[in-house]
């Protein structure tokens, strides 16, 4: 069985070829347009989307070394994310479905980063039911109870803003680049954790809360700057140790609360935030200390990747779970 995934959330235009559950390629053309003005522009993703997805999806078919006949299904993004980008995505799966005279496959993106864990793949082994997962991306922070590939419970999320967007806010704060995420971690390995304390935040039960923390930072830095001008710069892996460090508690604090309730101690991570080397180390850790099983993506998994739309599409594709082609795509469909 031949799986085309196509995603097209956000700001990626991806396309992969799965076959038996095992990735035979996987292509990702990221759009550079966005740096420039610090954050996805919704309106430039779509057209970039329009001009990425052809070739894209030629690439994925060629790297697979497969033709396009051989395809079985065509596994797409329905949501969550930005309208006109799931458009550009479910359009074309559905064009392409109906000229191959092949089903189609509707996917959740945030199911999918959590699924991605089922790639069969060398020295990875997959969670087994009932999983905790935590899902720590760009749009969302959950943690996820995963009874089932596709019976899942969001117990737990949070009530501002995403931890990926905890980091690139808080990056923009220090001047860097966006997406500010991958570069705080970077300098955060060469700085102190413990140099600045910034504020955890109490919420109740299973949710996460990061809007403090993003003000905090930028009180912090004012208030320093205005002493020293050269405070980021003189303190900058300083900073980035400390913001990383204060992130990676409040995740694990809640992460190990969640496996107390429910007693579960298979312990999965999914989303671009799962790429960061803090929250890998604090997981494995939890190995030892806690008696948990540590799932940990495969980097080329963790951001958007259509992988791992491709992997629901398989897992879908043998529940013979496919969609209409009057189905439409939803930006703010839940797990
Ligand atoms: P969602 O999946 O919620 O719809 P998204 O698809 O935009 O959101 P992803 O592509 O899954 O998000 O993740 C992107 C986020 O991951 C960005 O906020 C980026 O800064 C963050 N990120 C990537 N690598 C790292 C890292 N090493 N450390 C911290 N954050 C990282
Ligand atoms: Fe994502």
């Amino acid at each position: 069985i031949y799986i085309l995934g196509i995603e097209s959330s956000c700001d990626d235009t991806a396309a992969a070829i799965i076959h038996n559950g095992k990735k035979l390629s996987n292509v990702v053309a990221n759009q550079q347009i966005h740096k420039e003005y610090g954050g996805v522009v919704p309106e430039l993703a779509s057209r970039a989307h329009q001009q990425n997805i052809v070739p894209v999806v030629q690439q994925a078919i060629a790297k697979a070394n497969i033709d396009k006949k051989q395809l079985s299904a065509i596994a797409f993004t329905r949501g969550p994310g930005l309208m006109g980008s799931l458009l550009v995505g479910t359009s074309f799966a559905k064009s392409l479905s109906l000229g191959l005279g092949i089903p189609l496959i509707e996917v959740n993106h945030m199911q999918a980063h959590i699924l991605a864990h089922f790639i069969d793949e060398e020295g990875y082994s997959q969670p087994n039911f009932p999983f905790l997962a935590m899902t720590i991306s760009g749009g969302h922070t959950q943690i996820v109870k995963v009874n089932d590939h596709f019976d899942m419970e969001v117990i737990g999320e949070t009530i501002d803003d995403a931890v990926g967007e905890a980091y690139d806010k808080s990056g923009k704060i220090l001047g860097l680049p966006y997406p500010a995420g991958p570069f705080i971690d970077k300098l955060a390995q060469k700085g102190n954790p413990k140099a600045f304390p910034f504020p955890k935040p109490q919420v109740k039960g299973l949710d996460f809360s990061f809007s403090g923390l993003k003000t905090a930072i930028l009180y912090f830095v004012q208030k320093n700057e205005k002493e020293n001008p050269n405070f980021i710069k003189e303190n900058l892996e300083d900073i980035c140790a400390s913001i990383q460090h204060t992130i990676v508690n409040i995740l694990m604090d809640k992460l190990k609360k969640a496996s107390k309730k429910t007693g579960i101690k298979e312990i999965a991570i999914g989303g671009g935030v799962s790429a960061n080397s803090g929250i890998r180390k604090a997981l494995m850790e939890g190995e030892k200390k806690y008696g948990w099983t540590a799932y940990i993506p495969k980097f080329e998994y963790t951001t958007d990747n259509a992988a791992m739309i491709a992997i629901v599409g398989y897992l879908k594709y043998l529940n013979d779970d496919f969609a209409d082609h009057d189905i439409a795509a939803n930006a703010r469909v839940k797990i």
